[in-house]
């Protein structure tokens, strides 16, 4: 049973086809990556299935659900996850006061209901903080956090809405090599724990041949290549894509 759905997505911006007839499905329980170089239309993609973005054509379903026309919020409420950078907007706040304030939306209360060190949703929390192994930083602010520890907390909080798919945007950005394969051996490990899907773009092949079930290729707005890591290693239009050869 395949759990999302895209059928022909497409989006210009002026002259550019950022997205252009773009299919695939993704199936309950993968891990799969989309690569593709810059401006290859990876975060556009991601854009329209989380609703920030409006398709022009084209089709998303989840779970036998239309998305496409749907708001952000309304997604996400189905059960589409995806990370949120953090860093800038909470860092006043500590690290376990970030996941209560998710787990507060999640469960449609008001936030009119915080006050800073509440009890609130703690416990949860602190679990959801265990997961990603930063249940020991629970009570420090969040801007003190290493970068690397605050790329786990934006898991915990995307993992607070208890998504069913999640979408991961480039996750590693701006992480040491070692770091990044960390934080994808992790996301693996809960996906697997969890029964989820993953979506995720990454730029370094080696975390991508190493952890992705499969792998989606994109180049100039089209999908090129869609497979395992050995099939789409040995593509011809992914190795010209990517090695001009
Ligand atoms: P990727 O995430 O793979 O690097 P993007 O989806 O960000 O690629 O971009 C795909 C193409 O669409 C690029 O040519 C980019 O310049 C263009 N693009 C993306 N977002 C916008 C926007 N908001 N306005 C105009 N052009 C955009
Ligand atoms: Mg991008």
């Amino acid at each position: 049973m395949s759990d999302l759905s895209i059928r022909s997505l497409s989006k210009a911006f002026g002259g550019v086809r950022a997205v252009n007839e773009i299919s695939f499905d993704i199936k309950r329980g993968e891990f799969l990556a989309m690569i593709g170089p810059n401006g290859a239309g990876k975060s556009t993609c991601f854009n329209m299935i989380n609703g920030q973005l409006a398709a022009d054509s084209g089709e998303i379903w989840f779970e036998g659900k239309r998305l496409t026309g749907l708001k952000p919020r309304e997604i996400w409420r189905l059960g589409v996850g995806r990370t949120f950078q953090v860093a800038a907007t909470f860092g006043s706040m500590t690290v376990v006061e970030n996941v209560q304030m998710a787990l507060i939306s999640h469960a449609g209360e008001s936030y009119r209901l915080w006050r800073p060190a509440a009890s609130f949703h703690r416990e949860r929390a602190l679990e959801l903080l265990d997961q990603v192994g930063m249940r020991a930083h629970a009570d420090r602010p969040s801007r003190e956090l290493a970068y690397g520890d605050v790329k786990r907390i934006e898991l915990a909080i995307a993992l607070a809405n208890d998504p069913r798919l999640l979408l991961m945007d480039e996750p590693t950005a701006g992480m040491a090599p070692g770091e990044r394969n960390d934080l994808i051996a992790l996301v693996k490990r809960l996906v697997i724990e969890r029964g989820i899907s993953v979506l995720f773009t990454e730029h370094s092949m080696d975390v991508v041949f190493a952890f992705a079930d499969r792998i989606i290729v994109l180049a100039r707005g089209r999908l090129i290549a869609d497979g395992d890591a050995n099939s789409v290693r040995a593509d011809p239009k992914v190795r010209e894509v990517y090695f001009g050869t």
